[in-house]
């Protein structure tokens, strides 16, 4: 009895464990990044503290593609940086 209780709990923690990685990978994974200053984009898990385009402390966009229409993951959004270019023109009077 003792010995099946324990079986369980062990099977538990593996299930655990297997969840956990499946969420690390899922940070791991690179994005794509473009500063509202300057719309530099850069490819980087986090984005940066200082921007390498304008070396301000900036707003970074998340601009990873996250649809198949622009290829997945491992693209770059298109359609949002070329909305975001019009609206930082847009800004600029
Ligand atoms: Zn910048």
């Amino acid at each position: 009895m003792i010995e099946i209780e324990y079986r369980i709990k062990f099977e538990d923690i593996l299930e655990t464990k297997s969840l956990g990685k499946v969420s690390l990978r899922k940070e791991e994974e690179m994005n794509y990044w473009m500063c509202s200053e300057c719309n530099y984009v850069l490819e980087a898990e986090t984005p940066p503290e200082v921007c390498p385009g304008c070396h301000g402390k900036c707003l970074f966009t998340n601009v990873t593609c996250y649809i198949p229409e622009c290829g997945g993951p491992d693209h770059l959004d298109r359609k949002l940086v070329a909305q975001r270019v019009r609206e930082s023109k847009g800004k600029i009077k």
